[in-house]
Parts: C-alpha cells; sequence; structure tokens
C-alpha cells in the first residue's frame, strides 16, 4: 500500500460522488470522492457499504478518488446495500398488532437476502406479560428469539446496541412499527451528517432519495432508510425451503425421500408436518411455482 493510497468504507452516495469513512488516525477522516474513469469504464458501481481503496486523498479539501472495490459479501437491491451483515426486522406487539402472515412474508423476504436476519418487537410498552410470554413461545417454534423493545420507555435498548455493534444492519418492517423512532434513537445526532454536507452534494441532498449508513456509538453502521417493507415473491421454490428455519432444522438430522422433495405430498418427506407454519411454506411454494413459470 502506497502512502497515497489507503482504504475506507462507502458511507453515502449521491449522483457522482461518494463519502467515504476512512481508516485510521486523520484529522478528516470523511473524504467526498469521486471514482476513477477505469471504474466507470468497466461499469463498476460503488455501492453504500463498499470496502474501497482510495487514491489521492487531499486532506485540506477532504477529497479523494475511489480507485477499487473489494468484493462484496453481500449485496442488497432496495435499499441497494452491500457488505449488510444483518437486517433487523422490526414489528410491533401493539399498534399495530402481528398479523403471523405477514410477518413470515418479511421473515422469507429478509433471509433471502443470505444476512442474518435480527427479530425485534417493538411498543412492548403497549403489550402485557402474556402477550410477551405468547409470542416468545411462538417464535421460538418458528427458530427466532426476539429482541423485546420499546422506544418510548427506553427498554431493551442496550441489547440492540449490543447486536448493532460493529455490523452493518439494515432496518425492515411495515409502515407504523417504529422504525423511524428506533433509528432517531440510535442514531446520536451529531452523527447525522445534515449541514455538515458541503457545497454540490448538499443540493442534491432533498432532492433525490438516496440510502445512507450511520456511525453507531458502539462502532456499527446502520442504514438510515426504513428498509425494505414490499416484500416481493421472485423466489426460487428450491431456495424457498432454505428460508425457514424450521425445515432447515429439520433437514439438519434427517433427510427426505427424495432429493428434488418440495415436501407437499411425497412419500417419505421429513419436512410435512403439523408445525405452524408448514402451511405459509404451503401458499409461498405455489407463489415461487407461478413466478417461476413466468420466467
Ligand atoms: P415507522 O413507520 O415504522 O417508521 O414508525 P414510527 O417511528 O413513525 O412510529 C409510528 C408510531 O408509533 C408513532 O406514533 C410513534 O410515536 C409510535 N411509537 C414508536 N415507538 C413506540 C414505542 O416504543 N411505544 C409506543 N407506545 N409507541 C411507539
Ligand atoms: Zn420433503
Amino acid at each position: 500500500q502506497s502512502p497515497e493510497s489507503l482504504l475506507g468504507k462507502v458511507l453515502a452516495v449521491q449522483a457522482n460522488y461518494y463519502w467515504v469513512r476512512v481508516e485510521g488516525e486523520h484529522l478528516k477522516s470523511m473524504l467526498l470522492c469521486t471514482r476513477r474513469s477505469l471504474l466507470k469504464k468497466i461499469g463498476q458501481r460503488v455501492m453504500v457499504g463498499d470496502q474501497v481503496r482510495v487514491e489521492e486523498p487531499d486532506w485540506i479539501q477532504g477529497s479523494g478518488a475511489i480507485a477499487e472495490i473489494f468484493p462484496r459479501r453481500s449485496e442488497l437491491d432496495r435499499p441497494p446495500i452491500a457488505n449488510a451483515d444483518q437486517i433487523l426486522l422490526v414489528f410491533a406487539l401493539a399498534e399495530p398488532t402481528i398479523e403471523p402472515y405477514q410477518l413470515s412474508r418479511f421473515l422469507i423476504k429478509a433471509e433471502s437476502t443470505g444476512s442474518e436476519v435480527c427479530l425485534c418487537l417493538s411498543k412492548s410498552d403497549l403489550a402485557i406479560l402474556e402477550e410477551k410470554q405468547h409470542w416468545s413461545q411462538r417464535l421460538a417454534a418458528w427458530g427466532y428469539n426476539p429482541l423485546f423493545i420499546s422506544v418510548r420507555q427506553s427498554i431493551g435498548l442496550s441489547e440492540i446496541h449490543d447486536r448493532l455493534s460493529q455490523k452493518i444492519t439494515v432496518v425492515a418492517g411495515p409502515s407504523g412499527v417504529g422504525k423511524s423512532s428506533l433509528i432517531n434513537q440510535l442514531i446520536p445526532a451529531a452523527n447525522l451528517r445534515t449541514g455538515t454536507v458541503s457545497g454540490k452534494l448538499a443540493k442534491g441532498r432533498h432532492t433525490t432519495r438516496h440510502t445512507e449508513l450511520f456511525e453507531l456509538p458502539l462502532g456499527g453502521l446502520l442504514a438510515d432508510t426504513p428498509g425494505f417493507n414490499q416484500p416481493d415473491l421472485d423466489r426460487s421454490p428450491e431456495d424457498l425451503a432454505s428460508y425457514f428455519p424450521e425445515i432447515r432444522q429439520r433437514l439438519a438430522v434427517a433427510r427426505c425421500q427424495f432429493n428434488d422433495c418440495t415436501h407437499r405430498d411425497e412419500p417419505g418427506c421429513v419436512v410435512r408436518g403439523e408445525w405452524e407454519r408448514y402451511e405459509h411454506y404451503l401458499i409461498f411454494l405455489e407463489e415461487a411455482i407461478v413466478f417461476q413459470a413466468h420466467l
């Protein structure tokens, strides 16, 4: 690594400019970068979350040029984020109450990203103990161990901080469950770049929708967008089964008679059974088959 080249992470993208947090003890560690023409030529897009090599850092101007993008561990489409470690899926215990089928859809979508899924049940101040126990047990059978939080009463927030530290996290969930309230709570006002954004970037800021990663006090990064909230249905029947922890657990200890078992009515199936979300699986499977037929 030459002295004129350093490593960093892209935290925001706006038109042809990139905010890159560079590593090391620099006076200005956030550089506004352009992209080397070579990257343009080979059509390499820079995404929020990308690990990059920056050349010609100008510490006075606070600028540089992205010369290389390192291979991505994962890639999300909507919102466009590279290297996301986990999806923080938020549902509310009340207002709105949990609709199991909708929750199931979001879980499947979150699992399909390949990132880890962290389920969070919000507004715990509105639920009684029995309701929390009910969901705790029910979701354990689904393969999830939800975090109970209340932004209003500051419950469970340190657990959330722990789960998010050192990771890139995307928040997802239906509207009204408290995602924005949680994000505002997690990201200290001092970390918001509004107001420090200069020149050209500032102009476009409020006119273009974009994704941005914010730094958390314990070192993680959080996407400021409320994340995906329209789970789509593009999944293959083969992959679908792998998005259910219940099915993963069953297939880890036993095998279906047929390798290409769809777990519907084949003989010798170890997946078909009396578990709650098996019905959801069958519905999603039909959708996946219809989707495949239209490809
Ligand atoms: P979003 O649509 O998921 O971003 O949800 P918002 O953050 O906009 O919150 C929706 C509503 O839920 C607002 O009226 C919030 O004040 C309320 N809310 C958020 N968090 C809590 C909470 O922990 N407890 C209660 N009781 N209400 C909350
Ligand atoms: Zn089977």
